[in-house]
């Protein structure tokens, strides 16, 4: 329910996201960091990305910018910023050592109606949580960058979580617009990054094969697959591409099969000279100096195509 609160516990760059999404579906949002200085920047920088976002026409949501950036208060105590709320979104940086400290500071404030999602994009609950009284209520929501424009939330259950507390968290991210997977179990790299990085590791070994530049390689994603994956997926696309997937596997398996076996092993590392032969390619389009800016024109076209797809 819109009238329950949301606990944000680290208020860098994914934690504002979480809170201008649950702000957003009309959610109260408290923040907490551990330094104190450190909300008050989050809370201001919100307000401001919201009152941008408002003016450029992709505020989500009914209500305006500033009621939003209302909901989202701040708190220099985790017991204050978690008290009272059904569910709890951890964002503090990516370490296990961390991650365990801070889990084990919230341990005593959890209570049986919570739900607690680290927003990890590579650790699971069982690397950190195994000794908390509440590690039942535990999971991952892992978010994509940029959260408020891309959907995805990768949904990752630990060995003792609670059904209803993955169905719950679940059923939380589709209210406030977000677009969640749930994976059975634990697994390395949960499922964005497994694919992704099957992606990386081929364009990787045809550059370095000497195959296709680079920016030709970046525009077999932007101007080919990436345009239909952004509307349907590759197990729709075997569907589509000829009379459903059983036809496309009669059809098209055997020669899947004859390119599959040309592949390479995955790249042990990706390696600096071939990062460094790629980035010179790469800095005549976008010089290190320019990659802020690009980032800037990224999330404009996101924002532009999450729109798209809300209206169709
Ligand atoms: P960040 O460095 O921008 O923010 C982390 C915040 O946590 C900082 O404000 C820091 O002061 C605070 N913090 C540090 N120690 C703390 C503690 N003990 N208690 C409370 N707050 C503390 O990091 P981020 O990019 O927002 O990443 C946060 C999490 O989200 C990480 O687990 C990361 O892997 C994950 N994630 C990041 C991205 C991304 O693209 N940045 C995408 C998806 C998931």
């Amino acid at each position: 329910q819109a009238d329950s609160k949301i606990a944000i516990v680290g208020s860098g760059l994914i934690g504002q996201f979480w809170a201008m999404i649950f702000a957003g579906a009309g959610f109260k949002v408290t923040i907490f960091d551990i330094y104190p200085e450190q909300i008050s920047k989050a809370l201001e920088s919100i307000k401001a990305t919201l009152l941008k976002y408002e003016s450029q026409g992709c505020l989500r949501g009914t209500l305006s910018a500033a009621k939003q950036a209302a909901l989202v208060t701040g708190s220099n105590e985790l017991q204050q910023c978690l008290d009272g709320a059904s569910y709890v979104q951890e964002c503090v940086p990516e370490s296990v050592d961390l991650k365990r400290k801070v889990f084990e500071q919230m341990d005593p404030f959890i209570t049986e109606e919570m739900v607690v999602a680290t927003s990890s994009s590579c650790i699971c609950v069982s690397q950190f949580a195994d000794n908390l009284r509440h590690k039942h209520r535990t999971l991952v929501a892992h978010p994509v960058n940029p959260p408020y424009f891309i959907p995805l939330v990768e949904i990752v259950p630990g060995p003792w979580t609670l059904p209803d507390v993955t169905a719950t968290c679940r059923a939380l991210m589709e209210l406030v617009g977000q677009t969640p997977v749930t994976l059975s179990r634990e697994v390395a790299g949960f499922a964005l990054n497994r694919i992704q990085y099957a992606i990386i590791n081929e364009c990787w070994n045809m550059y370095k094969a000497n195959l296709l530049s680079a920016e030709d390689i970046d525009r077999v994603m932007t101007d080919g697959l990436g345009p239909r994956y952004a509307f349907i997926g590759p197990l729709e696309t075997m569907h589509l591409n000829a009379d459903g997937i059983v036809d496309y596997c009669k059809r098209y398996a055997q020669g899947a099969y004859n390119v599959c076996t040309t592949f390479e092993p995955p790249p042990v590392l990706y390696d600096v000279p071939t990062a460094e032969k790629i980035l010179s390619e790469v800095e005549e389009t976008i010089p290190l100096d320019k990659v802020v800016e690009r980032r800037a024109w990224r999330d404009e076209n996101l924002a532009a195509l999450a729109a798209l797809k809300r209206n169709r």
